[in-house]
């Protein structure tokens, strides 16, 4: 069959991109009675409804202003709740220091744009955020690994334009940097000449334990201000307050702060005036409720998959113990390939992320990723059960 595309002139970075298989797999989670692990999305149980309906009717009672082409750099009150907000947790910085994304994915998409050619060096571990992966690779980056082991940054890279990390419980693993690892990725990054994104997606979702210094603070407290230090941090309303208005942020120097506003103007003028006004008003009434509320119902969520791990994972199965995040990562003995045992997962009615999508080389296919974002307790105990139940076959 000749491809349905071959007909038209495609860039070369747009005829690299293709939908996975397991994508395709995915669609079938709508199946009544399916159990997903799938999804990193948070629980839409968790959205303040009644905060939401208030501020929007509140905006748009005002006047025409929410309706109206804004600034790039973003809504000045939301910016500026926001560099509170980075203050708060040791990041010295000013509304200046703050451009409003579509979310942080675009944020990841203009670093991408402004820092990476052709097989520029690209730092991550491996695995790492999938669709990290898949916005930098519009630039065609040389994708290079980092291994952090007892405090140390293991990598044979000399010269790098970023280095990518999700510090706290991150996607896909649920792991977290300690401070050491996390001077260490400083360290790294002034060596080699990189930039850091600090992609803190899920910083806020902590269970339990005292938090761990931005890599952002960190980097300021080295280097004596923001305009001289050499992280772009990556921030979200998504999994916090709710992820459908799309509304992020970059927090970093400012001359990088310039140039990443120049790339958001024409990639698509401002985000939204009115998601960004109702945004920094909902934060501004209920942002710690929400992080609260949300902390606790994961946390019992997790628990459970845990729980449920203990008692009926086989021998030779490894998992995460994460203290925060959707996400629980499970190793398995190395004949085992996740994608295939997606395909049998998916006939019994549950299903899961197969490891190897999130390496940018393919490996991994002996992981699986888990979120236990969605489901009650009762249910994750049920397909966990049904899990272990279908690995001990294939190891059998
Ligand atoms: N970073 C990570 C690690 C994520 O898991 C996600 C979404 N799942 C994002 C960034 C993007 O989130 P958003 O664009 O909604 O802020």
């Amino acid at each position: 069959m000749t491809d349905s595309l071959d007909n038209y002139p495609l860039s070369r970075r747009g005829a690299k991109m293709r939908a996975s298989e397991i994508r395709e797999l995915l669609k079938l989670l709508d199946r009544p009675g399916m159990i997903s692990f799938a999804g990193g999305i948070p629980d839409p149980a968790l959205f303040n409804l009644q905060a939401y309906r208030e501020a929007y009717a509140e905006v748009l009672a005002e006047n025409g202003n929410a309706l109206q082409y804004s600034t790039s750099e973003g809504y000045p009150p939301l910016r500026r709740w926001i560099a509170e907000y980075m203050r708060s947790r040791g990041v010295e910085c000013t509304e200046d220091h703050i451009l409003i994304t579509h979310g942080s994915q675009q944020g990841l998409d203009l670093i991408g744009k402004l820092f990476v050619d052709p097989e520029s060096e690209l730092v991550t571990l491996a695995p790492t955020y999938l669709g990290a992966l898949q916005s930098f690779s519009a630039y065609e980056p040389d994708y290079r690994a980092v291994r952090f082991h007892n405090g140390v940054a293991e990598t044979n890279v000399t010269a790098a334009k970023l280095l990518y990390l999700v510090p706290d419980f991150a996607n896909p693993t649920g792991e977290t940097l300690t401070v050491a690892e996390r001077k260490a990725a400083i360290d790294l990054a002034r060596r080699t000449g990189a930039v850091i994104v600090e992609d803190a997606a899920y910083t806020e979702l902590r269970f339990e334990g005292e938090r761990v210094p931005l890599i952002a603070a960190l980097d300021i407290e080295e280097s004596g201000s923001i305009d001289e230090s050499r992280t772009l941090f990556c921030g979200t309303f998504s999994k916090t307050l709710a992820p459908g208005l799309r509304v992020g942020w970059i927090c970093g120097p400012t001359a990088l702060l310039q140039k990443l506003t120049l790339i958001k103007q024409a990639s698509d003028l401002h985000t939204a005036t009115v998601n960004q006004q109702v945004t920094y008003r909902v934060a501004a009434a209920c942002f710690d409720k929400a992080v609260e509320e949300a902390r606790k119902v994961y946390k019992v969520r997790r628990d459970a998959m845990l729980r449920a791990l203990d008692a009926y994972a086989p021998a030779g199965v490894e998992w995460t113990k994460p203290s925060g995040g959707l996400f629980i990562w499970v190793t398995l003995p190395s004949q085992l390939d996740g994608a295939k045992l997606l395909e049998k997962a998916v006939e019994r009615n549950f299903a899961f992320v197969p490891g190897g999508a999130f390496y940018p080389d393919g490996s991994g296919n002996n992981h699986l990723r888990l979120s236990f974002s969605l489901l009650p307790e009762e249910t994750i105990e049920k397909g966990i059960r049904s899990l272990c139940e279908l690995i001990a076959e294939e190891l059998a």
